[in-house]
């Protein structure tokens, strides 16, 4: 008798080969047959006329402060996805010594859009160490795990406040070094790091103040292990981009490491940037290197309201500086001073062709309810006034609670997405999953992958898009033993109707610590999940305590 039989089901095995009818049976966390199978099973699944494939791996999150509060990083978990790279973009959870938790908390903050008040609230700070973290989130997982460390807290751990300062001696890259050596050996996945990223000063994160020959000195460690560098290149320009993947190839090829790169947008402007971009890559490759360009299936929807900062408004100063650093007062302040309010206006100016198109998404008072739905130059024409005035005027009315979307920004011309998601040497992940909660969903890109660029835009066929987020991530990350249906694999398996799979409407949801709200969007056509041969979500059973575990650490 096995412990699991999933019947009936349209295998496909995550290799890219035309799926096929079989029987999928699992035993003690792993796969010991497709075929036929007889047998009884002390769990069977009937999967006529559904999908079974391995389970999805997410190489781009940041969920590594919601794991300490929710071991299934819901809802990732419910969409199909059984692995998650969280410590993406410099930024890990650990080594972190007590002194430098808050500053940690302001550059999630900052970057990755995580409220304050979760990490207040919702965070018990009970490890400094990387291995004390990774045995803190093991207890009550059920989503697997393959953490990066970050660049940035390896450099507050070894210089302490001069990390934010100034470069390395060569004593203090030796330290890294070793640091990074701790790390991987605790289950660490690679490194990442961000040419990018400001902190909650506005000043460089301290990945960016390290000198090539840091960079290179832990990349040499990744080699030693066979691990990912992932970095965050100035993806606003390609030339610059173009230069960090010449970088990354080199020491791709010196220390015979994989490396990554995120994000990478196309939109009508940088096709044929987006081109050149492409063409370095296939370049690199063609010389022996891996440098993976990652590329997420959804368009840019930026949801806001005024209470937080959001990175929408990076590029106006004014508007940004009050949003960063003015209080919930001051703030409304700024917006009520008719000398402030004219300068606001004007700075707004230089994007005009927005605001008439955001769209109010939710308000506290009655009164406003009946603009809910409506474009700002719709609310704007009602009320006689402009777009910019009627964003200020709802946001003063509602005490800054009023939520604007500026949807479709970019990242939506299906035809140029499809044709970059489909493309051999891109790697499709840049989910973000579990960071920007206020702006966006992070969750149910694998869902728009299959529902809107396999099913309607038909951009890759279904056993491609499965390769894509299965055993390509795991060969690319080095992961060994997932990504593939295949007797000897282990059993993170995921059924789902291919006629229906999908991601859901955006959700506006009160689900974080300290009273926090997040956009969420659930899943659809998914209807069970296993993660190492259990039960991790279903339909019917909602989620599992199941067997997430440590990767690629186990293995190492
Ligand atoms: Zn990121």
């Amino acid at each position: 008798m096995y412990d699991l039989v999933i019947r009936n089901g349209s295998v496909v095995d995550g290799s890219g080969l035309p799926a096929f009818k079989a029987d999928v049976a699992v035993q003690d966390g792993r796969i010991v047959r497709i075929g036929r199978v007889t047998e009884t099973a002390k769990r069977v699944v009937d999967a006529a006329g559904k999908v079974v494939a391995p389970g999805f791996i997410d190489p781009h999150t940041h969920f590594d402060a919601q794991l300490l509060w929710d071991g299934c990083a819901k809802p990732a978990l419910s969409h199909g996805v059984t692995t998650i790279v969280p410590g993406n973009c410099s930024l890990s959870l650990a080594p972190l010594r007590a002194e430098h938790r808050m500053k940690l908390v302001g550059m999630f903050n900052q970057i990755e859009e995580m409220p304050l008040k979760a990490f207040k609230e919702g965070v018990v700070w009970d490890w400094e160490t990387f291995s004390e973290y990774i045995s803190r989130i093991r207890k009550g997982l059920a989503i697997n795990v393959a953490p990066l460390v970050g660049h940035s807290v390896i450099r507050l751990w070894v210089m302490r406040d001069a990390a934010m300062e100034r470069t390395a001696t060569d004593a203090e890259i030796s330290e890294m070094q070793a640091v990074l050596r701790e790390c991987l050996d605790a289950g660490a996945a690679g490194l990442s790091t961000s040419y990018v990223d400001m902190d909650e000063r506005l000043q460089p994160v301290p990945s960016r103040l390290a000198a090539p020959a840091e960079v290179d000195a832990l990349a040499s460690v990744l080699g030693e292990y066979g691990r990912m560098l992932q970095i965050v290149p100035e993806f606003y320009d390609a030339d610059l981009t173009i230069a960090r993947i010449d970088e990354l190839a080199e020491l791709s090829l010196r220390h015979n490491i994989p490396t990554t790169f995120s994000p990478l947008f196309v939109n009508a402007d940088n096709i044929e940037a987006v081109n050149r971009v492409m063409r370095r890559v296939d370049e690199q490759f063609a010389r022996g290197a891996r440098v993976w360009p990652q590329v997420q299936t959804r368009p840019i929807d930026i949801s806001f309201c005024f209470a937080v900062p959001s990175l929408l408004f990076i590029r106006f100063r004014s508007w940004y500086r009050i949003m960063r650093f003015g209080t919930h007062e001051e703030i409304l302040a700024a917006f009520r001073d008719p000398e402030n309010r004219q300068k606001l206006i004007s700075e707004a100016a230089s994007l005009g062709g927005l605001w008439p198109k955001l769209v109010l998404r939710h308000v506290q008072t009655e009164e406003n309810r009946k603009y809910v739905g409506m474009t700002l130059g719709q609310i704007a024409e009602l009320r006689g006034v402009s777009p910019v005035d009627a964003m200020i005027d709802l946001s003063l009315e509602e005490d800054l609670d009023a939520h604007f979307l500026a949807a479709g920004m970019g990242h939506n011309d299906d035809a140029e997405v499809g044709r970059l998601l489909a493309h051999p040497r891109v790697h499709i992940g840049a989910s973000d999953g579990g960071a920007h909660i206020l702006s966006f969903s992070t969750y149910g890109d694998t869902g728009y992958l299959f529902g809107h660029f396999v099913r309607d835009v038909k951009a890759l066929s279904l056993e491609a898009a499965v390769k894509k987020v299965t055993s390509d991530t795991a060969s690319i990350w080095g992961i060994p033993e997932r990504g593939l249906l295949q007797p000897g694999y282990v059993a993170d398996i995921v059924v789902f109707d291919p006629k229906t799979i999908d991601r859901s409407g955006e959700d506006y949801v009160g689900d974080v610590p300290g009273d926090g709200f997040r956009y969420v969007r659930e899943s659809c056509g998914v209807e069970a999940v296993f993660v190492g041969g259990a039960l991790a979500w279903s339909t019917s059973d909602g989620y599992q305590p199941a067997q997430g575990q440590i990767l690629p650490g186990i293995a190492a």
